[in-house]
């Protein structure tokens, strides 16, 4: 737990939150800077900083909580897609140190992710970057 963090003050019940539903290991509640409504955020009810920290039983319960959650919400605002997001590290958007998933209803033109900037590899580029992955499992 670390003393200064929001998510962890939103678990113990210090900071409000909507929550939605939790279970022994995660907790789930309504962004307050929603993307689309019913935007959810899943996370630990214990600190980790990122994907890295949370050890596998944890993420085993967050993963099948964000499955849960991403049904059910897909479901109840009618939406036509589900994104579910997880940032790490502010090179890729995470702007709270408390790791956690996005679940974000998403609408056609509703104006999020509106490109997916890839670039074309050739096969020699993939063989090289999939040998420094495999490297390090
Ligand atoms: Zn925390």
């Amino acid at each position: 737990m670390s003393s200064d963090c929001i998510f962890c003050k939103i678990v113990k019940g210090e900071i409000p939150s909507t929550k939605v539903m939790e279970t022994e290991k995660s907790y789930c509640f309504l962004d307050i800077n929603p993307i689309n409504p019913g935007h959810l955020l899943v996370i630990p009810k214990e600190h980790f900083t990122t994907i890295f920290d949370i050890p596998d039983d944890v993420l085993a319960d967050l993963i099948s909580t964000v499955k849960k959650l991403s049904e059910a919400v897909y479901k109840a605002v009618s939406a036509e897609g589900i994104n579910v997001v997880q940032n790490n590290y502010r090179a890729a958007g995470q702007l709270i140190d408390h790791a956690h998933f996005h679940i974000i209803p998403r609408f056609s033109n509703d104006g999020f992710l509106t490109s997916w900037p890839g670039k074309p590899a050739n096969a020699s580029d993939l063989n090289a970057v999939k040998d420094k992955i495999t490297s390090h499992l």
